[in-house]
């Protein structure tokens, strides 16, 4: 089965969010569970909680179909102990969060090294950041989403994902997140077919598509490797629709949330329409 959505609102309630969704046609969705320019907010009642799962049950959504995102504040690989301390309690509550509203993963961005450590190092630390969030949470995958190798920031090798999810105790409750963007933008060329198989291969090779848990299904602005982090609506940019048809019809995005964060939000419901055609043929 295949579940296609985008990044809906979460504004005034994170019950609002599967009511979002299914008004755009979605069978998959993102959202934040907070603020996600704020560190910390304040604990959700179990009355809101319950509010969710009705929402999300009315609505016919599961929790494999739904990739809640963190605050992207957060730095798990922070090269300074207040920074990290700060970010993984902050991920901590994210994780905390999502277990209340009945979630099964929680995706964020890795880290960055700041310039102040190797990225090895930094790697290690996003590591056991993962693994003292997992310690103190049940029943949420912390899902790693590679990106776009903007500045310092990392996982946008699939070496990075290989080298984090190696390090992290409990592999059942690990995963990650394939951003077509990002993935475009740090040189994985996704602009045929070919390509695409070719590209979804070596990361198989390097890291097991056993762990993939999502997919952000963006096109980029900018060129093959520019290291620049810009959406652009399916079609319109320079990844093109081959790759959205691939991702659409291959059996290995199967039973996964989909997830649109293409910056036009009038065009949702068009693009879910025409990936679930591809889809269905
Ligand atoms: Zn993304
Ligand atoms: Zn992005």
């Amino acid at each position: 089965m295949k579940y296609f959505g985008a990044h809906v609102s979460a504004s005034g309630g994170v019950e609002n969010a599967p009511h979002n969704a299914k008004a755009i046609g979605a069978t998959a969705f993102a959202l934040f569970t907070k603020n996600q320019r704020q560190w910390l907010a304040p604990a959700l009642t179990q009355e809101q909680c319950e509010r969710f799962k009705q929402a999300c049950a009315e609505c016919g959504y599961a929790p494999h179909q739904i990739l809640p995102h963190d605050s992207y504040l957060i730095n798990l690989g922070h090269p300074e102990a207040e920074g990290l301390d700060k970010s993984r309690e902050s991920f901590f509550e994210e994780m905390a969060r999502c277990q209340a509203l009945g979630l099964d993963r929680l995706n964020f961005h890795p880290g960055s090294h700041l310039n102040k450590i190797t990225s090895t190092m930094s790697l290690n630390r996003i590591a056991d950041s993962i693994n003292i969030a997992l310690e103190r949470t049940e029943g949420v995958t912390a899902v790693i989403e590679n990106t776009a190798g903007q500045g310092s920031n990392l996982g946008f090798a699939w070496e990075h994902l290989a080298h984090i999810i190696d390090r992290v105790e409990d592999k059942s409750r690990v995963g990650y997140c394939i951003d077509t963007c990002h993935s475009f933008a740090a040189g994985y060329d996704l602009t045929s077919a070919e390509s695409c198989a070719k590209v979804f291969a070596e990361l198989d090779s390097v890291v097991s598509l056993k762990y993939l848990r999502g997919i952000h299904l963006n096109d980029a602005l900018k060129p093959l490797g520019s290291r620049v982090d810009r959406h652009a609506p399916l079609g319109q940019g320079t990844i093109g629709l081959e790759c959205f048809k691939f991702i659409a019809t291959s059996p290995i995005f199967d039973n996964i949330p989909i997830v649109l964060e293409t910056p036009d939000e009038s065009l949702w419901p068009q693009e879910i329409e025409m990936l679930k055609k591809w889809a269905a043929q």
